[in-house]
């Protein structure tokens, strides 16, 4: 029986990551039940007792929040199937739309614990609280007598990983799933094309994978850092991410950043000139002079093409189409753009900038969608469905004329930064609506962490770059606006470090010593 335990144990926390992570042995000595909450609920309500979930605990739900369940169940370390058994005790799911649709309602008595969600994402978030309640020892479990309301302050709670200057293996991104959607965070945004590669099958440009997914090989790059997802494969990790109640929110970069664009299609930069290197990060320019021709009408050709695929892969509102660091010598110089210029009569090449994305945003909102990009894209004006990313600005300025904005400066949300000028404490400082008024501040979607994968490129440095500090954009992206207390937080931060080392997470550990002062 102990050694069931012991396995449930290790069940019921490395569900995560789907497989026995090394040195898991003397985790499981761990004798701390960890019941601080990550990120702090709207309400929580103790009383007397408790309720024990077992390996035989009964879960029932309507039909449609069986597969919810399913996942719940795996992770708890239950192995009675969902809906089987007597009614009278165990976990009942429920929906009621009256809730906030990511928001929760979670009752925990001596004989039942029920769950009502506004949604499923409702419902798997409650479990993520039930599953922290249940602690880190593994079945059977006490979880104490508790009453839970439950909504998050904000509709965007992200995390970009930059799967171009380093290919991230699907195996990575499951993994990263796992572990954001166990502290509510529901945006998984990847960087799929930059200078260092194109990173998804396009069926009808096979090319741009098929050539622009690979570094040249006079640079010796290994295999695991360059390499594209196939549409199957991406659509499985889609499915994987929303089954979690993750969006994943695709960015294809343009009119910048677009080398491995023009490696396959050296006729869209405006000289037209052959690029034959895909050049790591470090052997090259971060910032290349060759950008997409504006004047080009094969360019939008292109982007067209593109859009009309991704659509039917990523169901996310939102598309990004980057737009960053793009810089307008070439534009100036050539001919085409300049007709443009003239044609549509803009001012320059900021408003060519504009004309741009205006224009793929058109046709992003003919297929029902909505243009997000980086603080440049203001440049020039915005087409007003547009939202914002705001790196290095923009926010107040887009969010007075009315435009959604999710923030992500570099000063708080770049984890490729090291800790010394971004650690948990830091992090954790940042409010996403500081100096904006009641009115704009509404437009502000939430809160986004970056990671550029130029430094760090292995997944355990990936890792340390991310944790524990993403807990703290997680906490500040979910938490009322008045959870701000530091203290309170570095506290339950200590106690989630044994899960977050049961989850395989190699996580910076000189941060959290920093903190455990
Ligand atoms: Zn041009």
């Amino acid at each position: 029986m102990k050694c069931i335990s012991i396995f449930l144990s290790a069940v019921f926390l490395l569900a995560f990551t789907h497989r026995c992570q090394p040195g898991i042995n003397e985790e499981k000595k761990i004798s701390t039940i960890s019941r601080a909450l990550i990120p702090q609920p709207v309400r929580t309500e103790y009383a007397s007792g408790h309720f024990t979930i077992t390996e035989n605990t009964g879960m029932f739900c309507p039909a449609k929040l069986e597969e919810t369940a399913a996942i719940a169940a795996r992770q708890l370390g239950i192995i009675k199937k969902v809906n089987t058994g007597r009614k009278r005790k165990g976990i009942f799911l429920a929906i009621d739309t009256s809730l906030h649709r990511e928001g929760y309602r979670l009752k925990v008595q001596r004989g039942k614990i029920e769950i009502t969600g506004g949604s499923n994402a409702g419902v798997f978030y409650a479990l993520q609280t039930l599953h922290q309640l249940s602690g880190s020892e593994g079945l059977p479990s006490k979880v104490p007598c508790i009453a839970i309301c439950d909504y998050p302050r904000f509709s965007w709670r992200g995390l970009m990983l930059d799967c171009s200057r380093t290919f991230q293996s699907p195996e990575y991104l499951k993994k990263t799933i796992d572990r954001i959607a166990f502290y509510k965070m529901n945006v998984l945004h990847l960087h799929l094309t930059d200078d260092q590669g194109w990173r998804l099958e396009i069926k009808s440009r096979s090319v741009l994978a098929e050539k622009g997914a690979k570094f040249h090989p006079e640079y010796n790059e290994p295999e695991r850092h360059q390499g594209f997802y196939s549409q199957e494969e991406m659509r499985d990790i889609v499915q994987y991410a929303g089954s979690k109640g993750i969006t994943i929110v695709p960015e294809i970069e343009m009119s910048g950043h677009s080398t491995a664009v023009l490696v396959c299609y050296p006729e869209l930069s405006c000289t037209g000139e052959i690029v034959d290197k895909i050049f790591p990060f470090f052997k090259g320019p971060s910032v290349t002079p060759d950008i997409l021709c504006a004047g080009n009408e094969e360019t939008f050709a292109l982007i067209e093409d593109v859009i009309d695929e991704i659509v039917e892969i990523f169901p996310s509102e939102f598309i990004h189409i980057g737009g960053d660091e793009a810089p307008k010598a070439r534009w100036e110089k050539c001919p085409k753009c300049q007709k443009r210029i003239k044609d549509e009569g803009l001012s320059d090449e900021r408003e060519l900038q504009s004309y741009f994305i205006r224009r793929v945003e058109r046709y992003l909102r003919s297929k029902g969608r909505r243009l997000i990009g980086w603080s440049e894209i203001i440049e020039g004006g915005l087409a007003p469905n547009a939202a914002v990313m705001d790196w290095i600005g923009g926010a107040k300025e887009a969010t007075e004329k009315g435009q959604d904005v999710v923030m992500s400066p570099t000063r708080y949300c770049y984890f490729d930064y090291p800790y010394a000028s971004i650690d948990s404490e830091h992090a954790y400082r940042f409010d996403p609506v500081k100096d904006l008024s009641q009115g704009p501040s509404e437009h502000i979607l939430g809160l986004q962490a970056n990671f550029w994968s130029h430094i760090d490129r292995e997944p355990e440095l990936v890792d340390k770059q991310l944790f524990p500090r993403l807990l703290s954009i997680a906490e500040r992206g979910w938490s009322p606006s008045g959870s701000t207390d530091w203290d309170s937080f570095r506290n339950r931060l200590e106690k989630h470090l044994a899960i977050l080392r049961l989850m395989g997470v190699n996580y910076y550990q000189a941060d959290v010593a920093e903190s455990a002062r």
